[in-house]
């Protein structure tokens, strides 16, 4: 279908009003409160009305008990394990003018470039050679970005091996595409796309993104996951920045939009991402709707109740101690070793560069990726690089994970030890390496099946002995 076509069906299916109405009727009585609770401790979507009373809460006393049943709901849901991302950053160059992106294009101090195939596949091998195998490709919005040119990078991306390593899923992160470059996103063998909506609240998004801009077209991008997955890329990711306008409004339009994708393609987002507006390059911000910590921990944990199946990133913009909290709260993947400098992943080391005219924002995390997986091990946590369902071909089926009853113990569990083995034999420091295999033998001891249990510790003793990798279930 042509873009054209696609765009005449496109609906606004976010109503400002109706959030506020919604909102402002909401009466949190803590027997209401309760029965929310216990819905989705069945593991069941929360609708607006029930969501919008979590988020009128004032009690403290009764905040603390939506967080514990959030940290319950992650428990039950996802487990221990933590799917672990890198960011890389291809492009900077934009059209647009977002007030708050050190690459807008009123900003004049920021370095502007394009990684050359070169560079990237500098890049590549530099991340690969941490260890990571799951990426995030990013770019600003120019004619030099199209999806032909992007999806030429995906290519370049699957094809770079280094040592015992290879990108196995490269996800995006760009500008809304219309249905036909959706289609060659796909062909390139892309995981999730993601477009972030910034802020439903239509005021502010027009305030934030000048009318004379690409982006300055709100339906444009509020549709464009409806256009993806009309292309056939299942997985898709949502996201508001929060800090632009109120986060309970904010958490009310991911909602909104969550239940549009389920009602339309029977499969919401694979993925909600919430970042916090952080420092960036000549960025002055209007602060009264910055998202305090206590919070952004309520956004986590009412967006974890509300969605329990979709997944929920929060990126090294936070720091350590947010990040760790969040995990706990509803969190299931991170990004961690990231940079986001263009071309720094092959030049720096340990967190030590962060050049603000380099970037489009500044981070709190810029932990390396071994001290992230040897921190998550030490807590409890199977740091997991598992890209089995979408490379077997189980994309967009995501809830299949959660539906099918024990595949989370077939396929999930032994597929994040097997990766969680090869990040330690290949790239890990002793210490990680030493906390790793002590934690895969006390999973390993959890595993009831005994047959189930043979084949992983099999496995794990191939890629210790051996140079097979991938050995995925
Ligand atoms: N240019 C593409 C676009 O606008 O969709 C790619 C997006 S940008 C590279 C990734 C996301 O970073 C944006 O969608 C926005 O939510 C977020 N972002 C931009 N400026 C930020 C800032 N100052 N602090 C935190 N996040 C920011
Ligand atoms: Fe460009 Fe994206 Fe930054 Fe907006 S958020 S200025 S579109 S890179």
């Amino acid at each position: 279908m042509s873009a054209a076509a696609s765009e005449l069906k496109a609906v606004d299916f976010i109503d400002d009003r109706r959030i506020e109405e919604t909102l402002a009727a909401a009466r949190p009585e803590p027997a209401r409160v309760r029965e929310i609770l216990a819905k989705s401790l069945a593991k069941q979507r929360l609708d607006p009305t029930e969501t919008a009373a979590l988020l009128r809460i004032e009690d403290p006393a009764l905040w603390q008990e939506v967080f514990v049943t959030a940290r319950k709901l992650k428990n039950d849901v996802y487990g221990n394990r933590i799917v672990l991302f890198a960011p890389l950053y291809v492009g900077d160059k934009c059209i647009n003018n977002c007030a708050y992106c050190g690459f807008k294009c009123s900003n004049r101090d920021v370095v502007r470039k394009t990684l050359t195939d070169d560079e990237l596949r500098s890049e590549l091998v530099a991340l690969e050679g941490q260890g990571h195998k799951r990426l995030i490709l990013v770019w600003g919005e120019h004619p030099d970005y199209s999806a032909e040119e992007m999806a030429r990078v995906v290519r370049i991306a699957y094809a770079t091996k280094a040592g015992k390593g290879a990108i196995r899923r490269v996800n995006i992160n760009a500008a809304p595409l219309d249905v036909d470059g959706y289609r060659v996103m796909k062909a390139a063998g892309i995981g999730t796309f993601q477009v972030f909506q910034e802020s439903y609240h239509h005021e502010t998004y027009a305030s934030v993104h000048p009318a004379n801009t690409r982006k300055g077209n709100y339906l444009w991008r509020l549709t464009s996951h409806d256009r993806a997955m009309e292309a056939g890329v299942d997985d898709v990711g949502i996201g508001a920045l929060f800090g632009l306008y109120d986060w309970r409004f904010e958490v009310m339009g991911l909602l909104a939009h969550t239940i549009h994708l389920e009602e339309r393609f029977g499969v919401g987002p694979h993925t909600i991402s919430f970042p916090r507006v952080n420092v960036a390059s000549n960025v002055e911000l209007d602060r009264s709707h910055f998202v305090s910590d206590e919070d952004f921990k309520k956004v986590i944990a009412v967006l974890r109740l509300a969605v329990p199946y979709t997944g929920l990133i929060l990126t090294a913009r936070e720091t350590p101690q947010m990040r760790r909290e969040g995990l706990e709260l509803g969190v299931s993947q991170i990004d961690a070793g990231s940079r986001l400098e263009l071309g720094s992943y092959q030049e720096c080391r340990e967190g030590e560069c962060q050049e603000l005219n380099r970037e489009q924002f500044e981070l709190h995390d810029t932990r390396p990726l071994d001290a992230v997986v040897g921190e998550l091990i030490r807590d409890g946590y199977i740091p997991s690089w598992c890209t089995s369902c979408y490379r077997l071909g189980r994309t967009g089926e995501h809830f299949m994970e959660f539906s099918i009853p024990g595949f989370i113990k077939r396929y999930c569990t032994p597929n994040a030890l097997t990766t969680l083995a090869e990040y330690l034999t290949d790239y890990a420091s002793e210490e990680t390496k030493h906390d790793g295999f002590g934690l895969i033998e006390r999973e390993l001891a959890l595993i009831g099946d005994e047959k189930k249990r043979d084949a992983v510790r099999e496995r794990i003793a191939r890629i210790r002995t051996t140079n097979e990798r991938d050995l995925c279930f």
